[in-house]
């Protein structure tokens, strides 16, 4: 496949289902450019695009595993050699254990923490590089990340929201101490909450508002990195139990994705239905 380096081009990760399925389904009708639904199953993923064909959008296929190293460079390698860039950028891949899962809280903390931070924060560093002027990056986060923010300790909350004095490193070792803490059932002891899905989801938000920080002193001009809360969605992950649809919880991920040249604001914020939403400690 060859394209001049002029065209337009959006990937959505985790997008054979759910809520990305609607990401890849929106920007097809809105996004001048090529669409990439991504999937870590191959078959799943050009099932998916076969089902959107129906419909007539034609987003295109790459395997990406966020977790995979070597999945992520071959994307990068595709985008490079093909587009010569990246104008949108969604993380929308996510796990989350059922509420009833029986799997001890180690490994609730260990492969959630795995997916939803490191995986995408791999995927950014890879792709990040490839990012051209006016390209919008969405993070799909949670309002799961304000509920456990609120429930950290106050000296590690004020930590978290501290983005002018939080490194990315800092940010990885946080993430890094829980997961080890979790597994010796000593988390508590550092200022988490019991919960291995939100305490991945602020390292998501925290994550996006470091980037949007640090890119402002790119020199790629008008790069726009936002974290978001989809709200309560009808999916796999929710056991269908979320009271919107998937196109009504794609909404917000897909204003992000397609706001206008020279946006200042929303810019390195936490979205929650179209509205910039706090990420701030308690007071005392
Ligand atoms: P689903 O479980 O329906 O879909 C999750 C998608 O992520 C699937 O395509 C899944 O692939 C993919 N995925 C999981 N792990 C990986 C991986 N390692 N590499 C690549 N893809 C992966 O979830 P939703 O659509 O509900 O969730 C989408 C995002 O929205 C998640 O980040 C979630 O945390 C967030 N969110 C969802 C809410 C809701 O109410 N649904 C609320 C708040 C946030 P596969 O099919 O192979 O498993």
């Amino acid at each position: 496949m060859s394209t001049s380096g002029n065209t337009r081009v959006a990937v959505v990760t985790g997008s054979n289902k759910g809520i990305g399925y609607a990401i890849v389904r929106g920007l097809c009708k809105q996004f001048q450019g090529d669409v990439f639904l991504t999937a870590r199953n191959k078959d799943l993923g050009l099932k998916a695009v076969e089902d959107l064909k129906k419909e007539g959008c034609n987003a295109k296929f790459h395997q990406l595993d966020i977790t995979k190293t070597d999945t992520i460079n071959k994307l990068k390698s595709f985008l490079q050699e093909t587009y010569g860039g990246l104008d949108v950028l969604v993380n929308n891949a996510g796990i989350a254990y059922k509420q009833a899962s029986t799997a001890p809280f180690s490994e609730q903390a260990e492969v959630t923490v795995q997916t939803n931070f490191n995986g995408t924060l791999a995927v950014c560093e890879a792709l990040f590089p490839l990012l051209r002027p006016n390209a919008r990056v969405v993070n799909v986060s949670s309002m799961a990340s304000q509920y456990a923010l609120k429930k950290c300790k106050l000296d590690l909350q004020k930590r978290l929201v501290d983005i002018p004095r939080l490194s990315m490193e800092d940010l990885k070792t946080l993430m890094k101490d829980f997961v080890d803490a979790a597994k010796k059932g000593k988390h508590g002891d550092l200022g988490w909450p019991d919960s291995a899905y939100g305490a991945s989801k602020i390292g998501v938000t925290v994550m996006t508002l470091i980037q949007q920080r640090d890119l402002l002193k790119d020199t790629r001009k008008d790069i726009v990195v936002n974290a978001c809360c989809p709200g309560y969605v009808d999916t796999d992950m929710t056991s269908h139990k979320g009271h919107k649809t998937i196109d009504q919880g794609a909404d917000t991920p897909l204003y992000l994705a397609l706001l206008p040249p020279n946006t200042t604001s929303p810019k390195g914020n936490y979205v929650s239905d179209r509205k910039i939403g706090p990420w701030e400690a308690a007071k005392s």
